[in-house]
């Protein structure tokens, strides 16, 4: 007996049974018993169809009403309906599912789970999933905890419970107990085997809580195991003495006495624990998250100048070339009096540029090369790379940030300004070292942010052009239209012809969007820091990062559809010179949540906050992309869930701390085995 044994030879079914149990990522007993259910019979689980939220997944129960097939000009078929709770009704559309209109019941209970969308003035539920309630099942099961599974055509909740429960009373007891006993006892944690019996079909209620915090705790443990000792083999492998620089305190002393002015108690402190990183023989991979305008510059150029005065290199990649130029021009003024060499390269760079900028690389005639993603192309490649710096990290992936680790593995400094909270950073970037800057440079103004009702538009916009008049400039920002990138062109489009034509004839428009090429977005950046523009149109590809001191008013249009993370990065943009700086925000219809992200982008300032206040607003899945973070599917754990995060972490980093190659924990590194490569820091 194994657990690793197939289902074929175990389970008495069909092979379509089988099939569609395998397209469900189910092939073997292990694979079955830890497929774990998706929720229990606790019907205030389910989300009131009032109370549905756009843009994530909501979970209801109800009735279809209506149901019937339609046939669109183009030839797709959709089904569409209508599903009633007692609070309300919402539209449903599935897409080429025709055999819906047979298979589900009306005016019978059902669950219905998807994501609701918000398009052209109203909410419709799109392709969710389905599961029929039958009320027979209910009473046969009563009394007890219910696991309802994710189910698939064919495979009912009910189905799974029948096949699964036999199997677990006779093959339970062959999971082997992995968890060290101290880490148990420390957190109080149940064993394995009685976690997953009870993850299915709990004893109680309390049993219940029980499996679920063993089970997400694993998850969370084991996912920052596999990144520490990631980042220690990395380390490892890498380390050598002459990784170790020396710390240059009369360069760096010099270098801050020339600033404008004195850095922050929080840019002293990042910068010290940067040197004592670059101190040491083993790579530095540490990330600086900083609110926009919290100066992580100027801490990236006495790292970069302190590895040039031990005789190394310094790149610098950035993710727009606007801002690889921007850095390029402070680093030229700044650093050029210590002598260094800097160079620039990027996409508008010309052969002979390009040819002449590598050569440097090559040679080591060039100590700093800034640039954007031509920094890695090929054919590239550095004399004595000593460290990397990322600026705008999460606008890279992981594959350009192991380009640069290739590079004689320097040591590597990424900057962020997505603030995020420090739980979640160590989930999503758990192998790097965090250093937080959350300290503003004094004098730094507050931007004023005033919700504005529509009817007070028309003063807005004159108080604008007043504004121009005097010399400022200003963002308009249209609203995220998520259905596809080509509606949004288009709504941006036909809002700056109507800014152009009917508010502002007198003034010059620019128009920025994500269906431009990159250097025509660089030229309309440039011409607004330029002051030829005087008022940015743009879609949300508004460039991160970009210092236009001048620019003092930020407004932004369906402010709602925005998360308060990308929000307060929007407003980031302005605030940034002498100006007495604003944002406005528009609404349209506001949702309860809405009202209160838009109050709190009334009432703080700080990054950190508002990132905090969205996390608990609207879950971690949609204000950090985690979809994309490349970290596995939690099944139990929560993102959200901090105090197991921490407590998950801290296991972790004792474990890897004493025996990072878990020699001593032979069932830990079977365990971790299992697990694919994560790749986490995307
Ligand atoms: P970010 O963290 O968003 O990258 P920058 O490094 O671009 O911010 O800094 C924003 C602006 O603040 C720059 O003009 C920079 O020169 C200035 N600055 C940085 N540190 C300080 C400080 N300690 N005091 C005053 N101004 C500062
Ligand atoms: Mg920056």
């Amino acid at each position: 007996m194994s657990l690793n044994r197939s289902l074929t030879n175990v389970l008495r079914t069909t092979k379509n049974h089988l099939q569609r149990l395998e397209n469900l990522g189910v092939k073997t007993v292990r694979d079955f018993l830890l497929y774990f259910p998706r929720t229990y019979n606790d019907s205030s689980e389910f989300t009131k169809i009032v109370e549905i939220r756009t843009d994530q997944i909501n979970t209801m129960k109800g009735k279809l009403t209506n149901l019937f097939n339609v046939r669109t000009k183009f030839g797709k078929k959709i089904t569409r309906g209508v599903f009633a709770d007692d609070t309300g009704s919402i539209e449903v559309v599935w897409f080429n599912q025709p055999h819906l209109t047979k298979m589900l019941p009306r005016n019978k209970d059902l669950i219905l789970s998807g994501k609701a969308k918000y398009s052209l003035g109203k909410i419709s539920l799109q392709n969710p999933a389905h599961e029929v309630i039958k009320p027979y099942e209910e009473q046969l099961h009563s009394g007890r905890v219910v696991p309802i599974y994710h189910e698939t055509e064919g495979i009912s909740s009910k189905w799974i419970r029948e096949k699964l429960k036999p199997l677990i009373d006779e093959w339970t007891d062959l999971f082997e107990e992995y968890m060290p006993q101290e880490i148990l006892d420390e957190h109080g944690l149940l064993d394995y085997r009685t976690a997953i019996q009870n993850a299915h079909f709990p004893k109680n209620e309390k049993m219940l809580q029980h499996a679920k915090n063993r089970l997400a705790f694993d998850e969370l443990f084991i996912l920052q195991l596999k990144v520490l000792q990631t980042k220690w083999h990395w380390q490892q492998i890498n380390a050598h003495e002459e990784k170790s620089l020396e710390i240059k305190t009369e360069d760096i002393k010099a270098f801050t006495e020339l600033l404008p002015f004195k850095l922050t108690n929080a840019q002293k402190r990042v910068t010290k624990e940067i040197l004592k990183d670059l101190n040491k023989d083993i790579p530095m991979t540490r990330l600086i998250q900083g609110d926009v305008g919290s100066g992580k510059t100027v801490v990236a150029a006495i790292a970069a100048l302190n590895t040039v005065k031990n005789g190394y290199q310094v790149a610098i990649m950035a993710p727009t070339e606007i801002l690889a130029k921007q850095h390029y021009k402070g680093f030229v003024e700044t650093l050029t009096p210590f002598g260094l060499n800097i160079q620039f390269i990027a996409g508008s760079s010309t052969k002979k540029q390009r040819d002449e900028t590598i050569r440097q690389m090559k040679t080591g005639t060039a100590d700093i090369i800034i640039g954007t993603h031509s920094l890695i192309q090929e054919g590239i490649g550095f004399k004595k790379l000593g460290l990397a710096i990322i600026d705008e990290q999460h606008r890279f992936g992981v594959k350009q940030r192991e380009i640069l680790k290739q590079q004689g593995s320097p040591h590597l400094l990424s900057m962020t300004a997505t603030p995020i909270p420090r739980t979640l950073a160590i989930t999503l970037y758990g192998d790097q070292d965090l250093s937080i800057i959350d300290e503003m440079p004094l004098g730094r103004q507050e931007i004023i942010t005033k919700i504005v009702p529509e009817q007070k538009r028309i003063d807005a916009y004159r108080w604008i052009e007043d504004q121009v008049a005097k010399g400022r400039q200003t963002f308009i920002i249209c609203p995220l239209i998520d259905e596809s990138d080509i509606l949004e062109v288009k709504s941006v489009l036909t809002e700056y012809a109507y800014l152009k034509e009917h508010v502002f004839p007198k003034l010059e428009l620019g128009l920025l969007h994500g269906k431009l090429k990159q250097e025509e977005k660089d030229q309309i950046m440039q011409d607004f820091k330029d002051n030829k523009i005087k008022i940015l149109v743009s879609t949300s590809v508004i460039e991160v990062g970009i210092d236009i001191p001048n620019a003092s008013i930020m407004l932004i249009e369906g402010a709602e559809r925005f998360g308060l993370s990308q929000l307060h990065q929007f407003r980031g943009r302005v605030g940034r010179g002498e100006h007495q700086s604003y944002c406005f925000l528009f609404t349209n219809a506001l949702s309860e949540e809405g009202k209160r992200r838009m109050q709190a982008m009334e009432k703080h300032s700080s990054g950190f906050k508002l990132s905090e206040i969205d996390l608990e607003l609207r879950g971690p899945g949609e204000v950090y992309g985690i979809k994309q973070s490349g970290i596995p599917d939690l099944k139990m754990a929560s993102l959200t869930d901090s105090k197991t995060i921490e407590k998950a972490r801290q296991s972790a980093q004792k474990i890897i701390s004493k025996d990072p190659l878990l020699k001593n924990h032979d069932k830990l590194a079977g365990k971790l085995s299992e697990i694919t490569e994560v790749h986490i820091s995307d």
